[in-house]
């Protein structure tokens, strides 16, 4: 297999390399080919180099905090010179608060200053070969764990006027489940059936209140096989039968400091 072509530029005037070396390096090692523009390069001579060296993506890196205009001047030089296939994906000192903006003009992703730069690699391959991950569906239920549905129902039903859709028990996980619809979603009570719960041990530690927010995804089964690939701490490698005809996994909460999700995927209905 052909190996992916990368180009690396520094566009503006800041110059330090040393993030944009190291980023090169990396690539390199995961056997990808790494074309280094050197420093203070301008859009349009760094959109010809992408072009006349046939990359596959070009990966920009900015220091000077200039970010919001070079990046964007990138992706138009391309454009102008025909090559708007080529994505352009981005890194350095860049604030979260920019991100919207540069993936608004065109810059296929940003990396922020903590990101890993096996996840750069591992999202370039994942873009090359068109398997990068989707934004899930929505939230399909939020986990609540609780002592006693029957005693937090009225709260929910009452109070709150929501409707409940069902209750069921899930002898696997040792819990009986209450699902309360709220527009397209959903809240899940969970209730412990014995001490061998995983909800017992939650309420032990922490008390009652938000177990997990579920994400509806398509493709769980390949969204976990990219979450391995990429180091991700999983509790399911493999998806597992939940309530209402769906495949389950949860990730780890290590790796979402302190968040457990559960992402979920209901199959068609008969
Ligand atoms: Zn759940």
């Amino acid at each position: 297999m052909k190996p992916i072509r990368v180009l690396i530029a520094k566009p503006g005037l800041d110059g330090h390399d040393r993030g944009a070396l190291i980023i090169a390096q990396a690539l390199r090692d995961h056997g990808m080919e790494v074309i280094y523009t050197g420093l203070r390069q301008s859009a349009v001579q760094i959109a010809r180099a992408a072009i006349q060296e046939d990359v596959d993506v070009v990966g920009l890196s900015s220091l000077s905090g200039a970010h919001k205009s070079l990046f964007p001047k990138v992706v138009e030089a391309l454009a102008d010179q025909g090559a708007s296939d080529i994505p352009v994906i981005g890194g350095g000192v860049i604030p979260a608060e920019d991100i919207p903006y540069l993936e608004e003009k065109g810059v296929q992703k940003i990396f922020t200053s903590g990101s890993p730069t096996d996840a750069i690699a591992i999202y370039i391959k994942q873009l090359i070969d068109q398997e990068t991950i989707e934004s899930p569906n929505k939230i399909a239920h939020i986990g609540i764990a609780v002592e006693s549905i029957d005693a937090v129902l009225p709260f929910y039903q009452h109070t709150l006027g929501l409707e409940l859709a069902a209750v069921e028990e899930v002898q696997s996980e040792q819990v009986r489940v209450a699902f309360l619809r709220i527009g397209e979603t959903m809240f899940e009570l969970l209730e412990p059936l014995s001490d061998e719960s995983s909800i017992q041990t939650f309420l032990t530690k922490k008390g009652e209140g938000i177990h997990h927010i579920a994400l509806e995804v398509e493709g769980i089964e390949k969204r976990l096989k990219q979450y391995k690939e990429q180091g991700i701490r999983l509790i399911n490698e493999e998806p597992k039968p939940g309530a209402h005809n769906s495949q389950i996994a949860f990730i780890h909460p290590k790796a979402s400091n302190g968040v457990l999700f559960e992402l979920c995927e209901h199959g068609k209905e008969d």
